[in-house]
């Protein structure tokens, strides 16, 4: 028998979130299964995803952030080979797969999507299912929606599950967006998918591979860092472009060595705050040039985050109280699976996958198999 792999996706989850002992079918798994952390440098949304669905960095799948200026970043952007290109497969809501591609299996395109009225189905026939339950790309930052968005995803599994399919990969982007914004209160949403997952594997034992993965952690935080504050502060301003996500591109590249020194030596309170990477620490590809000179990441696990249109360089946070951490977690469970807790990195999920379902691995990528 041909091995099946399912992957859920939880945008945001850590090991922490799920081993709780309210969520008897996460505990379950990660007790029959690998587990442990799974790094992801930078934790940025918009380049891990591509990065766990090509096991390479950037610097090779050239996604660096949503967008440059004014220019949105699409699934047409991106140079390296997917998931989808080895084995038949349902993808859903994966982020950065706008437009859609014409897969062998189901494509339903992720964040970026403009609307169902959008190139954002394959086949294309599928868009009627879409409409019929009102498919949401995105959830709004309320409770409801967030509930609505889990509840609409479940009714996407229970359809294609019964497609043909090697890979059947999911992304719930509902988690990181209630945890940005309401840090403690997300235990529900984790109780309503173990309760799904109770039954859903019960029910099919078809699937012989499940895997639970995030692209980043997250933890609670309390103050913001703004950054375009600060490069003014340093009359940089004019050597400098500012990106998202803590993106830097400088015009001059003589003075990164000073950029990058003024911004690890930044104190708040006595103590220094920023996680400051040049691009050859993290980028590395035909594509690295393409990337910011310099990413800036507050640490998260000292409470701070990157604000935005704020007055002062260092704030505190208002609205959101929560943001990632570049640990995420990985579970895997299932046949011949031993029992293991160790750390991986988000480019171990792609040939760990391949591996599962007997194809080559391809030369050149960042990650090794799990197995
Ligand atoms: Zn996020």
């Amino acid at each position: 028998m041909k091995n099946k792999i399912f992957v859920l996706g939880l945008d945001g989850a850590t090991l922490k979130l799920l081993d709780r002992k309210e969520l008897p079918t996460f505990q379950r798994l990660i007790r029959r299964g690998i587990s442990g952390t799974l790094l992801s440098r930078p934790a940025i949304t918009s380049v891990a995803w591509p990065s766990m669905v090509s096991g390479v960095n950037a610097g090779k799948h050239n996604i660096f952030d949503f967008r440059r200026g004014d220019d949105l970043k699409l699934s047409i952007d991106k140079k390296a080979k997917e998931l989808w290109d080895y084995v038949k497969t349902i993808a859903i809501n994966v982020p950065m797969t706008f437009p859609v591609r014409e897969i062998d299996g189901v494509m339903i395109s992720g964040m970026m999507t403009p609307s169902l009225d959008s190139k954002c189905v394959h086949p294309e026939k599928e868009k009627d299912f879409l409409k019929s339950i009102n498919y949401a790309f995105e959830p709004d930052i309320t409770p409801t929606s967030i509930e609505e968005g889990i509840k609409t995803k479940f009714k996407l599994i229970d359809r294609y599950i019964n497609f043909d399919y090697e890979l059947f990969f999911i992304v719930f982007r509902e988690y990181d967006v209630i945890q940005h914004f309401f840090w403690n209160d997300n235990l529900e949403y984790y109780q309503l998918m173990d309760q799904y997952l109770k039954n859903f594997l019960k029910e099919h034992n078809e699937i012989t591979h499940f895997f639970v993965v995030s692209d980043h952690g997250f933890t609670k935080i309390d103050k913001t860092f703004n950054l375009e504050k600060f490069i003014e502060q340093q009359a940089y301003s004019q050597f400098i472009e500012v990106g998202g996500w803590g993106a830097l591109y400088l015009k001059d590249k003589s003075i990164k060595e000073t950029v990058v020194d003024s911004l690890r030596d930044f104190k708040d309170n006595g103590k220094t705050i920023l996680d400051v990477y040049p691009r050859e620490e993290i980028y590395w590809g035909p594509y690295a040039k393409e990337g910011p000179d310099i990413v800036v990441s507050p640490k998260r696990q000292l409470g701070y985050t990157l604000g935005m249109r704020t007055n002062e360089v260092i704030e505190k946070s208002d609205k959101k109280n929560g943001c990632h951490l570049e640990k995420g977690v990985v579970v895997l469970t299932g046949k011949d699976i031993i029992p293991t807790k160790k750390d991986y990195k988000i480019f171990d999920i792609f040939p760990t996958i391949l591996k599962l379902l007997g194809k080559e691995i391809p030369d050149g990528i960042d990650g090794k198999s799990m197995i």
